[in-house]
């Protein structure tokens, strides 16, 4: 399949916001991998939020190198609760204010993800996990969204931010998909397969192949061993997991005392599988100064 442009940046359809979105159903890099689906709801996707003229070649493109999955395997439209967590103070950037909310080419940062859950057919509600103070910022967004947004305290540590998003999370949904806001450049095509595998497997989470070598080393820094790359897998956000699952699993953290690394941890700790879901490079987490610079320029590129 012809390889298309990696992404655009578009107005956004919906909302009437003169605010840039990064589209990136669009992107070259096998658009229906091995672990996704190009469904239905991926042209439903695709069709809302870009020109139509590109929609027609492209969603083509796109669905014409894999099958359409068996609808047991289709995510349902308005059954997914994003978490979005912008509860952290991320003092790693040196900024007087929380990283998430710094502007990137003239955006937040965590408005692009915002937005780009915003316009999923997949997702049913949006719950920001935010200090009280930055609330305006996505009421602001949300006007002329049609998905529901709510809003819930941060907590001390990321995990705690992602409890309290859960309680607010509506009883009848099939999946909750946490995002970290500090990663505004996830495609939407990588949301929509990470999704569906969730669906399937009941856990997943988007992960790229680790590129650098790895090796393991005592508190005397010398080397114990190298570990195999093949096997590497680093961890992005979305991590999407059904809503039973995670409370379960927040119910046996909170029992016995455990140490939380990531979302999938906790159903790590059942002893459930937990698929990971290859996603893309680009979705950096806005860390340091730099990361900021790359993210520009990702974006600058893709327009
Ligand atoms: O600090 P770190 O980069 O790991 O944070 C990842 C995400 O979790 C960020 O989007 C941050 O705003 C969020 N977070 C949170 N509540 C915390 C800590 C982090 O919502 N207590």
């Amino acid at each position: 399949m012809a390889a298309v442009a990696p992404g655009i940046i578009v107005p956004l359809s919906s909302g009437g916001q003169s605010k840039l979105q990064y589209q990136s159903e669009f992107s070259s890099a096998a658009p229906c991998g091995a672990a996704g689906a190009c469904s239905r709801k991926q042209s439903v996707l695709l069709t809302r939020s870009v020109p139509r003229l590109l929609v027609k070649a492209n969603a083509a493109a796109l669905c014409a190198s894999s099958l359409v999955k068996e609808d047991s395997e289709v995510v349902p439209e308005h059954s997914v609760s994003v978490i979005l967590l912008a509860g952290g103070v991320g003092k790693r950037m040196g900024a007087d204010m929380p990283k998430q909310y710094l502007p990137l080419l003239g955006q937040p940062i965590a408005l692009y993800s915002f937005y780009t859950f915003a316009n999923m057919p997949e997702v049913k509600e949006v719950v920001v996990v935010c200090d009280p103070s930055f609330k305006h910022l996505f009421e602001e967004a949300s006007k002329n969204i049609k998905i529901v947004v709510k809003f819930a305290l941060p907590g001390r540590e990321r995990q705690d931010s992602v409890f309290s998003g859960l309680q607010a999370i509506s009883d009848d949904s099939k999946l909750a998909c946490i995002h970290d806001s500090a990663r505004p450049l996830v495609l939407g095509h990588d949301i929509q397969r990470v999704l569906r595998d969730a669906w399937v497997h009941g856990a997943a989470v988007l992960g790229v192949r680790v590129k650098a070598t790895i090796k393991e080393a005592g508190s005397d820094h010398f080397v114990k061993k190298t570990l195999n790359r093949q096997n590497l897998w680093e961890m992005q956000t979305p991590q999407a997991i059904e809503p039973s699952l995670l409370r379960q699993g927040f119910g046996l953290v909170e029992r016995d005392g455990l140490e939380v690394t990531d979302d999938v941890s906790i159903v790590e700790f059942l002893k459930r599988p937990v698929f990971i879901t290859e996603g893309s490079y680009s979705n950096l987490k806005v860390t340091t100064p730099d990361d900021m610079l790359v993210a520009e320029r990702i974006l600058q590129s893709a327009n």
